[in-house]
């Protein structure tokens, strides 16, 4: 056949990916969930934390779960992966590095390929504010944000917020509600401007009527405490903060999204590290978080790390419940296999 001869290829409506509404059990901010919700994800993260390891691989057995790293992730990772493989669930990791993206291929790309290949959830971590609701919208599948950009990190605030009641109201978990940190102040410090983390707790604790603190320098804090949304306070001077506080969730100075911005290191840790004679004066029974990775000697010390008030590995092993948790949800509401045929008819 000459090239006269071609004739030029029907373009059919579904050649272009078509807008797949989001699916509902999706996860991409912490807004996403009524507290009901929220109630229902941490009942759900303790009965699986609990069970017979064999009962546990049933309720994902062979499902097929996608991890999409465009950033470098330890401990969400390995955790979303630990728990997918406890619930039985076969996992792809699919990293920025060592895959096409390397070669230019896009998200919408990445995204539709994997769902081809079987996908039926898609974990992401990228470092673009809302690449997750685009992946959202292209594939139909349920989606777990693990974290996007300067925007939210949904899985860490829950875990957050697992460790917190369990030592305020001990392992039995209060249920959830308007009230349950009524009387309870936090206080974030560090880096709240570029943090995620900061972020999604900032949009979740005060729903639960805590009164949520932000101490640091200024050009890394919200404008206003206004801006930053009800239920939050500015307070400058961390020692005033910490004598406030029954908890301290420390951050890591985001080095990577400073974009030119200097800090004078020796004045940060003087007036923002925690660090035992700080802890001691200031708040010697607050229990102390920090999401990782630490950065030992600068925004906590190790003493303080690795101390009788810190709940840092907690929080990591809370991190399996909760993504387990989210896993079931993600997979096993009504509306999941659903979502995942409509997007395969395509
Ligand atoms: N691991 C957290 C995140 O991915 C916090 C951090 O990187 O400092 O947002």
């Amino acid at each position: 056949m000459s090239k006269s001869q071609v004739k030029p290829r029907k373009i059919s409506a579904t050649s272009t990916p078509q807008v797949i509404s989001r699916h509902p059990a999706s996860l991409l901010s912490v807004n996403d969930l009524s507290l009901d919700d929220v109630g229902s994800i941490l009942r759900t993260a303790s009965t699986l934390e609990s069970e017979d390891a064999l009962k546990r691989m049933k309720h994902l057995f062979k499902r097929r779960v996608s991890l999409l790293f465009y950033e470098s992730s330890t401990r969400t990772r390995t955790s979303f992966e630990l728990a997918a493989k406890q619930l039985g669930a076969d996992t792809v990791l699919v990293s920025a590095l060592s895959s096409s993206i390397e070669k230019g291929e896009s998200l919408k790309d990445t995204g539709i390929t994997l769902r081809a290949l079987g996908a039926e959830c898609i974990i992401l971590r990228h470092p673009a504010s809302g690449a997750p609701y685009l992946l959202s919208q292209v594939t139909g599948l349920p989606i777990l944000n693990a974290g996007d950009g300067m925007h939210e990190h949904p899985s860490q605030a829950l875990l957050d917020l697992r460790t917190i009641l369990t030592h305020l109201h001990g392992p039995k978990a209060a249920p959830v509600s308007e009230t349950t940190l009524k009387g309870v102040t936090i206080t974030i410090c560090g880096d709240i401007f570029h943090s995620r983390v900061a972020r999604s707790n900032m949009l979740l604790l005060p729903r639960l009527g805590a009164r949520v603190l932000l101490s640091g320098p200024q050009p890394l804090l919200p404008e206003t405490a206004a801006s930053a949304g009800p239920g939050i306070e500015i307070e400058r001077d961390f020692d005033k903060a910490l004598q406030q506080s029954q908890v301290v969730m420390m951050l890591r100075i985001q080095a990577e999204r400073l974009a030119g911005l200097n800090l004078d290191l020796d004045e940060y840790k003087l007036r923002y590290q925690a660090n035992t004679t700080r802890m001691a004066a200031q708040a010697g029974d607050a229990l102390v978080l920090h999401p990782g990775p630490i950065i030992r000697g600068l925004e906590i010390t190790s003493e303080v790390a690795d101390g009788p008030q810190s709940a840092i590995a907690e929080q990591v092993r809370n991190g399996v419940a909760i993504r387990m948790a989210l896993l079931v949800r993600a997979l096993t509401s009504k509306s999941s296999s659903n979502a995942a045929s409509k997007g395969k008819r395509k």
